[in-house]
């Protein structure tokens, strides 16, 4: 099967590394001319919405699917017309807009943070007391680590201005901000014919916006009601492919924050901690294969590198640590690799040691994780 994947970073790679172990050949569509995964298959070289690359994308391709939200809904439509897009158009329409996105959930159930959709300085002056502050502006499409984000702190004049402008005066949301007591994502995988499978939860730590570290929490007491909300998207969506749902917890209770349709960051782990991959249960719902297990055997982490890499050897001196290098030119708050750790000793103390090694060589401050590294679970 020949698998068109829209975008050519590193979920790309790590999409293509599993589809080739299956058998699978790869074409990729992306605008850059260095992105990392040009090599992993056929590279068109072109705009998400030029017409001929499309169209040269489409030929190599039985089926498609895309690493990267942000991709012209309607280049995607253009492909649904000639070959099955997996997951569809439809979904990613609703992912690309913070607000139709935070309705679909609350029509589904899903308890998200109080908001209000704000188009103009007035709205967010008129709106601004009933969300209650501090609260979070967001652009509706086009955010993604933090970006496109402005907080608001208190209501005089000089200061929603200063939110509504910094976000570029486009249509938003205003979003309480809530005091969560962790991050947390859920991942799961659909087949075309409904199968589902989920992963162990994921509890996540940003800084800046970017994801920095991912503990995976096989037995974590949220784990069923946050598959149950993963669970309500895959069903209404007929969803196709792998899906993530982050969530805030709070008092005990979840609220959801956004949906990614596509493999996840805070899924890396899975590639060692987990039967079988993200990528690789991806790759098979995409081409209508039966999923695999995603039995996690040990606790795992993830520490992703941003901006620069640490020295190969420092990493690969922790033991158990698995080193991830993107081929991405260092940049500051760019992801150039990650790097997982899988407590084969089933020790929880010296996985913690290893974890903040890791942080550390990350160039964090692993005293700053100590909340999240209190204790490990074993896998399941
Ligand atoms: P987002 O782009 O919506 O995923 O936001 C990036 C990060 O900002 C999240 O992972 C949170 O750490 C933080 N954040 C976003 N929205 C809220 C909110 N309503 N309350 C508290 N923190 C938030």
């Amino acid at each position: 099967v020949r698998v068109g994947i829209l975008g050519a970073g590193q979920l790309a790679q790590m999409l293509t590394e599993a589809g080739t172990r299956l058998g699978m050949s790869h074409v990729l569509l992306a605008p850059e001319h260095d992105a990392c995964a040009a090599s992993c298959g056929v590279f068109v070289h072109g705009d998400y919405d030029d017409p001929h690359a499309l169209s040269r994308f489409s030929e190599h391709a039985d089926v498609a699917t895309f690493e990267f939200e942000n991709v012209p809904t309607h280049a995607v439509e253009w492909l649904e017309d000639r070959i099955p897009v997996r997951p569809s158009a439809e979904v990613l329409r609703i992912a690309q807009d913070r607000l139709r996105e935070k309705e679909t959930f609350r029509r589904l159930g899903i308890p998200v943070p109080r908001f209000e959709a704000i188009n103009t300085l007035l709205e967010l002056q008129h709106h601004a007391e009933a969300v209650g502050l501090p609260a979070v502006l967001k652009t509706r499409t086009l955010g993604y680590d933090g970006k496109g984000q402005a907080i608001v702190r208190d209501t005089r004049a000089e200061s929603l201005q200063r939110a509504w402008r910094a976000i570029g005066g486009t249509p938003a949301i205003l979003e309480e901000l809530v005091p969560f007591d962790r991050e947390l994502s859920v991942i799961g995988t659909q087949s075309p014919d409904g199968e589902q499978v989920f992963y162990s939860l994921n509890e996540n730590v940003h800084r800046e916006g970017i994801l920095r570290l991912t503990m995976a929490r096989a037995t974590d007491p949220q784990r069923e009601i946050a598959e149950e909300y993963a669970r309500r998207l895959l069903v209404e969506f007929g969803y196709v492919g792998t899906l993530a749902l982050e969530l805030f917890e709070v008092e005990g209770g979840l609220l959801a924050n956004e949906m990614a349709p596509r493999v996840h960051n805070s899924g890396h782990w899975t590639i060692e901690g987990a039967e079988t991959s993200q990528f690789e249960n991806h790759m098979r719902a995409v081409c209508g294969l039966p999923l695999g297990g995603t039995l996690q055997h040990r606790a795992a982490a993830m520490v992703n590198l941003i901006g620069t890499l640490p020295a190969v050897h420092d990493v690969l001196a922790i033991p158990d640590a698995h080193l991830h290098v993107y081929g991405k030119a260092e940049r500051p708050g760019r992801k150039v690799g990650h790097i997982t750790l899988i407590d084969h000793a089933n020790n929880s103390v010296e996985f913690n040691t290893r974890v903040a090694r890791a942080l550390e060589l990350a160039g964090e401050d692993a005293a700053a994780y100590a909340l999240t590294l209190r204790e490990s679970q074993r896998g399941a």
